[in-house]
């Protein structure tokens, strides 16, 4: 899609620090981060928001959660971390690509789930 900042990143338009990819998901560090380790999990097919998974797209979201499995590890986040989806204005989203952030290297405690 055009004037997608993550779907220019996935096509090398636009610089990141890749940690990870395979033919479904790209994942790249937050140029923000608020975490030791926040690293950005992409599907590389464009799809707005949480709210625009469906039957036909779903099967990425899956590939999503196998390649954070795969960069917890290699990030050796092994006490845990945090998944997190922002969806539309309210919950702050500002980059209109589905992405989950992946935040570990810290505890977290209580508060916000
Ligand atoms: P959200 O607010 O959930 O839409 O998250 C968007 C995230 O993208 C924020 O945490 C930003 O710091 C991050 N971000 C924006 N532009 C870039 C970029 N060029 N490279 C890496 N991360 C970015
Ligand atoms: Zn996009």
């Amino acid at each position: 899609m055009t004037d997608c900042i993550f779907c220019s990143i996935i096509a090398g338009k636009i610089p990141s620090q890749k940690v990870y990819e395979d033919e479904y998901v790209y994942a790249f560090r937050d140029i923000s981060p608020q975490a030791p380790v926040h690293i950005l999990i992409v599907p590389k097919v464009h799809i707005e928001s949480a709210t625009n998974i469906n039957s036909d797209n779903a099967y990425l979201v899956s590939k999503c959660f196998e390649a954070i499995t795969k960069i917890a590890e290699s990030e050796n986040l092994n006490d845990g971390f945090r998944v997190i989806t922002n969806s539309g204005k309210d919950a702050g989203q500002t980059v209109f690509h589905l992405h989950f952030h992946l935040l570990g290297g810290r505890p977290f405690g209580a508060g916000l789930v």
